[in-house]
């Protein structure tokens, strides 16, 4: 571990930054729009991959690039730790600017709830600040999706789905992802949905942080 990303779990409280598969990930905040029935936060452990990533409070747009330290030695820089980075999209969209100038791959692991979140349409704003989005569809219908995210808005599924379709027009890489495993979710249904709005699909397993 640095000296860096010492002292900022030291501020914090919890990693600020982890690296992994050889990219870097980003715990910008812990809060959430969903309650997933399966996070680790609400089944005992604040812990992801030998990382605690619980926050006494959340790192400044200073302290997450300080963490990061140079891009270059990453292959992607992932915005994605034990919360939801669109809570924080403008100091995420910053960051992703100031990373990208100088040479990152940015992605952003979402719920794909922004636009519910701020009563918009954020997808515009994605447009050169991010290179891949990853959006956790995690069921192929309202009913199942309800049962395992558990969302605190109404009306999420069908807002993640016109985010997907919409972010498509701005963001070059996105895909849709479910989680194998979970009684009842299709995953070959799940990636029909992706298709159905011109994303990508990708199968997870659970508890693997990608
Ligand atoms: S969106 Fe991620 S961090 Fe938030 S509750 Fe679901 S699994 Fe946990």
């Amino acid at each position: 571990m640095s000296n860096q990303l010492s002292s900022c779990l030291e501020a914090t409280g919890g990693a600020i930054s982890y690296a992994l598969h050889g990219n870097c990930y980003l715990n910008i905040t812990n809060r959430c729009t969903l309650r997933c029935s399966f996070c680790p936060k609400f089944n005992g452990t604040w812990n992801v991959q030998g990382s605690a990533l619980r926050l006494r409070r959340e790192p400044t747009a200073d302290e997450i690039l300080d963490s990061v330290g140079d891009p270059g030695q990453y292959r992607q820089i992932v915005f994605c730790g034990l919360g939801e980075p669109t809570l924080r999209l403008y100091t995420s969209l910053e960051i992703a600017s100031r990373l990208r100038a100088r040479g990152a791959h940015v992605r952003f692991n979402t719920d794909g709830l922004a636009n519910l979140v701020y009563g918009r349409d954020v997808t515009p704003d994605l447009e050169d600040n991010v290179d891949e989005l990853s959006i956790s569809l995690n069921a192929q219908n309202e009913i199942l999706y309800n049962r395992y995210c558990r969302p605190k808005l109404a009306g999420a599924y069908r807002s993640l789905l016109e985010f997907a379709r919409r972010a498509t027009d701005f963001v070059p890489d996105v895909t849709l992802t479910a989680i194998d495993g979970l009684p009842g979710v299709d995953i070959d249904a799940c990636a029909s949905v992706a298709a159905g709005i011109g994303a990508k699909f990708r199968r997870r397993v659970l508890d693997q942080v990608g």
